[in-house]
Parts: C-alpha cells; structure tokens; sequence
C-alpha cells in the first residue's frame, strides 16, 4: 500500500500503478478498527478463587494500556493472550493493594525477559518512593526506564496522556485515599474517502491523504470540487471511562456525559450501603444511577466485595436503574 494513505475503518482501496515495467495494483480493505477492554480483574481488597484483584488492559489499535495492575496481573494478562512488548504504558487509579500489588512482579518478568523500551506509569507521586527501592533490590540489572509520572492531585479532571489515537483524562474520584479514574478518549478519526468520486475525477491515489485531511481538487479544467463533495463523515471517536475505587458522585455525570463504556465499580448492593459510604465505594445501583444520570451507552460493574458468591444480585440492582449493565468477570473482553 503506498506509504501516503492511510484509509479509514471498512474502506476498501485499490489503486493501480505502474513502476519501470510493473503493473502493480495496491489493495487494502481496513476494518473496523480495535478498541477493547479485556477484565483481568475484578474483585476488590483479596484474591479468592473466583476473583482476581483489579486490573484491565485497554487495546486500542493494537497499542496496550494497562490500568490498575492487582496481584497476579502478569498471569491474566498472558491468559488475555497479549503480548508484553505492546505496553508502554501503565494507568494506577490508587495506591491501594489491590490495584498496584502486581506491579513489582510484571515489572521483574519484563525485565527477565529482555525488555529495553521504557515503561511509563501514571500514579500518585508517593509510588516512585515506594517503588524505586524495590526496583534496585530485586531488579538489579534491568535494562529499560521505569518512568514515573505523577497524578495531579486537583478534583478536577485533567489530561495525562496523549499520542496520535488516544487522549487519557483523570476522573476526579473520592476514596479513602487520592484516588482516579481515567477517561480514554480515540483521537477524531478522518473522514472516508469517496471512491467514486476518486475513479470519476481521476484523482491521484497520492493527493488521497491531502484530501482526507480538508483539501478540495481542482481538475486540470480549473474546476473546483470542494472537500465536502469528496468524503464522507469519519465513524464517532470513542470513549470508555473506568471509575474505580469510588463513593457516589453524581457530580461527575457531566464529564462522563455518553461514554461508550463506563466500568464503574459496584463493591456492595444497596443491602450493605452504609457499608459502602464508611469506605468509600458504590452500590450496583449508584454505579446505574450515574450511569443513567450521564446517559451512556453501556454499563460494566465490577470490584465486587469477596462476600459475593453470586453477583447476579448486584446485576439485577442495576439493571432496574439501567438495563444495559453487564458484570465484569475475568478473561471478559467488551468492545467499545
Ligand atoms: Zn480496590
Ligand atoms: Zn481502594
């Protein structure tokens, strides 16, 4: 494919050229392009033997963001069937066991394994502290960065990360300790090139990408076809938003507003919500009602609280403030 097109989701383009004495012709269908999140965990505080502690691994595009990174992460994210060396980046929302106990262990088999491009880690500024000893200790002679950047400790929402596809926001959270979420937001895709008016103006295929970004034609008779007649409109950026450990806070359903996914955690049904206000976390149905108050797509809940055997309870809690809940469970990928 030439290097100077870059189509978009589902378009398929052919281009015909001719190089000393080759024809060649370039196909290249796009498909829709990735954006997942796959639970590698979703109980809360302990291990059992039917939950693992939090962690997540958002695939966007192929590139591999980790959030939260509970005791035994390393071995979900091998059962999750992913590749360690497309994860440059690690997202911790607290400095609770359950969330970070993994990290030192992830960050000893990555370095048993050979890697050298650096790893970053978004935390609370206290983790470099506590981590570097451990790294030295038990990390002697590993060979790439581990490069701490700190949370802002502010309540309001900020951005943390960006590349070319993806924003990553905080979302201000109210636990027991600094506490966030993160809002991953997909960069504006470019719009969809129309073919037909490619073949019938006899567009080159290099002009394609120039097109795609604004740019009218004008043909060699000096007509002008402005940029609107020559795309179609992109697919909507997207959006999933991981809220987890947290009190009720409906006041965030404004930054939440229609997220594809929102994974909110649901440590307690609404049975033990005394509970949930002594330590900071939600009920099924305060994860549904911000759900519904924010008027998202979709709902996933999870950090359930060890106690529960069965977590239909907490589903069905939700599901009377917002149908479109789902359980979270491990080895679960849901599409954005
Ligand atoms: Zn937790
Ligand atoms: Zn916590």
């Amino acid at each position: 494919m030439p290097q100077s097109v870059s189509p978009n989701v589902g378009e398929l383009l052919i281009f015909v050229g001719q190089n000393y004495n080759f024809s060649y012709v370039y196909l290249y269908f796009c498909g829709m392009e990735k954006f997942e999140v796959h639970i590698l965990g979703c109980g809360s505080a302990k291990p059992t033997l039917r939950h693992h502690p939090s962690a997540q691994l958002v695939n966007l595009r192929e590139k591999l963001y980790l959030i939260d990174c509970g005791e035994g992460t390393q071995v979900q994210f091998q059962r999750a069937r992913q590749s360690f060396s497309r994860l440059n980046h690690i997202f911790l929302s607290h400095l609770h066991g359950d969330h970070i106990f993994g990290l030192i262990g992830l960050l000893s088999t990555l370095s048993l394994s050979g890697r050298t491009q650096p790893m970053h880690i978004y935390a609370h500024e206290e983790l470099e502290g506590l981590m570097r000893p451990w790294l030295d200790f038990f990390c002697t002679g590993i060979a790439f960065e581990v490069l701490f950047h700190p949370l802002p400790k502010g309540g309001t929402s900020e951005k943390v990360f960006e590349d070319r596809s993806l924003e990553v926001w905080t979302v201000p959270l109210r636990h027991r300790v600094p506490c966030c979420g993160f809002l991953f937001k997909e960069k504006a895709l470019l719009p969809h090139i129309r073919r037909d008016m490619i073949d019938f103006l006899e567009i080159p295929y290099y002009e394609i990408n120039h097109i795609k970004q604004g740019a009218g034609w004008t043909t060699p008779d000096g007509d002008f076809y402005p940029h609107e007649r020559l795309v179609t409109p992109a697919a909507p950026a997207r959006t999933y938003a991981y809220c987890s450990d947290t009190a009720y806070l409906p006041e965030n359903a404004d930054l939440l507003r229609g997220v594809d996914v929102l994974y909110h955690e649901a440590t307690f049904g609404e049975e033990l919500s005394a509970r949930a206000v002594e330590t900071c976390h939600s009920t099924a149905r305060q994860a549904a009602l911000l759900a519904r108050l924010a008027g998202v797509k979709r709902l996933v809940i999870g950090h359930y609280s060890s106690r529960y055997q069965d977590e239909r309870c907490l589903l069905d809690e939700a599901r009377r403030e917002f149908p479109n809940t789902e359980l979270a469970a491990e080895g679960r990928c849901f599409t954005v």
